[in-house]
């Protein structure tokens, strides 16, 4: 059975626990698609580096993003030693008080992340909107998961037997966005917490449904995820974002996996208001995190796999951020 985590959480868990290497025979890991950073685009970069070099213009970001190379290997924590404002933020809470701090300059929040993340930043343009803080702006780059897990069923390269769903995500999701993947495909899916007796009981009931033929989406994690979701945090990401195509590393473009500010909130968009555009930039050289992200190979496969790429001069997202696949590969492995 070919399981694939979907969440960098998980990614470390099973590692930091030492599951892996106890995992029986015939039972593979894979590590998905589910670190936001990793998954944020060339073009994503490159439109962050392309504000970072703006008169007035302060970018407030969580500090994952810093070392994310873009085209030619740039990154934000370059342009900041060059002298762009780059401030690291702990939330988007923090980046709305800078803007109140600065209503000279105008601050924009890079929204990275998934459904976890996306309602907090939707719920801080709310507040804006509120305290008329006009010179806040969102550069929103957030993404879905679950059409992130259709392209990765249509792919038969990919063959994933089963789903370890993302504990996180899930708390606003609940079960219902995930029910095509038992549905349509036949593929079992877990909605997984984060200690190692989570990830074991799930495996269990993974390998029953498999053998049985019964496939559900089950929720392990009762004690933190409703089956229903938070139906107030997609009120209010919905509210101010709706769903379109978007652009992930390594995969290409997604039909409706992204979001996009609503009309009601259109100037708080950065893309809109400080006409930034985003133009498909190429992948970078050498880099095998597409392959990696969608389980069609393993980190330690990747020619420059601590080599040319290490947690200390990283080549791809993957290595960059704690919760990529390849770093929590070479941290616990090599
Ligand atoms: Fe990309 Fe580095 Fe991972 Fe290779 S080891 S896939 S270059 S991040």
């Amino acid at each position: 059975m070919r399981f694939m985590e979907v969440c960098g959480t998980h990614t470390v868990a099973i590692f930091q626990s030492g599951l892996r290497p106890l995992l029986p025979e015939g039972i593979t890991h894979l590590s998905g698609p589910g670190c936001p950073v990793c998954v944020t685009h060339e073009s994503e970069v490159a439109a962050f580096l392309d504000l970072a070099g703006r008169e007035g213009i302060i970018l407030a970001t969580f500090g994952d993003l810093m070392r994310v190379p873009g085209p030619k290997g740039r990154n934000l924590k370059l342009a900041q030693a060059e002298g762009a404002r780059v401030e690291i933020v702990y939330s988007p809470v923090d980046a709305l008080q800078l803007a109140a701090k600065n209503p000279g300059d105008t601050v924009v929040f890079l929204g990275v992340g998934f459904e976890t993340t996306a309602p907090t930043v939707a719920g801080t343009v709310m507040m804006a909107k509120a305290q008329g803080l006009r010179n806040f702006k969102v550069l929103c780059f957030h993404k879905l998961v679950p059409p992130a897990l259709r392209v990765l069923l249509d792919d038969p390269e990919c063959a994933i037997d089963s789903f370890l769903l993302p504990g996180h995500v899930s708390t606003v999701l609940g079960l219902e966005p995930y029910q095509f993947v038992a549905g349509k495909y036949g593929t079992p899916g877990v909605i997984t917490g984060f200690d190692p007796v989570d990830i074991l009981e799930s495996l269990l009931i993974m390998v029953e449904q498999r053998k049985s033929g019964d496939y559900r989406i089950v929720n392990q994690y009762r004690r933190a995820v409703a089956d229903s979701g938070n139906a107030r945090a997609r009120e209010v990401m919905f509210g101010v974002f709706e769903t379109a195509d978007a652009l992930w590393r390594g995969v290409g473009r997604i039909p409706e996996s992204g979001l996009v500010f609503r009309e009601d909130y259109a100037s708080f968009d950065a893309l809109q208001a400080l006409g930034v555009t985003v133009q498909e930039a190429p992948p970078t050289p050498g880099c095998k995190c597409g392959e990696v992200l969608k389980g069609k190979m393993q980190p330690v496969d990747c020619p420059l796999f601590g080599k040319g790429c290490t947690p200390a001069k990283p080549v791809g997202p993957c290595m960059v951020s704690t919760e990529g696949s390849c770093a929590a590969y070479y941290k616990y492995s090599v």
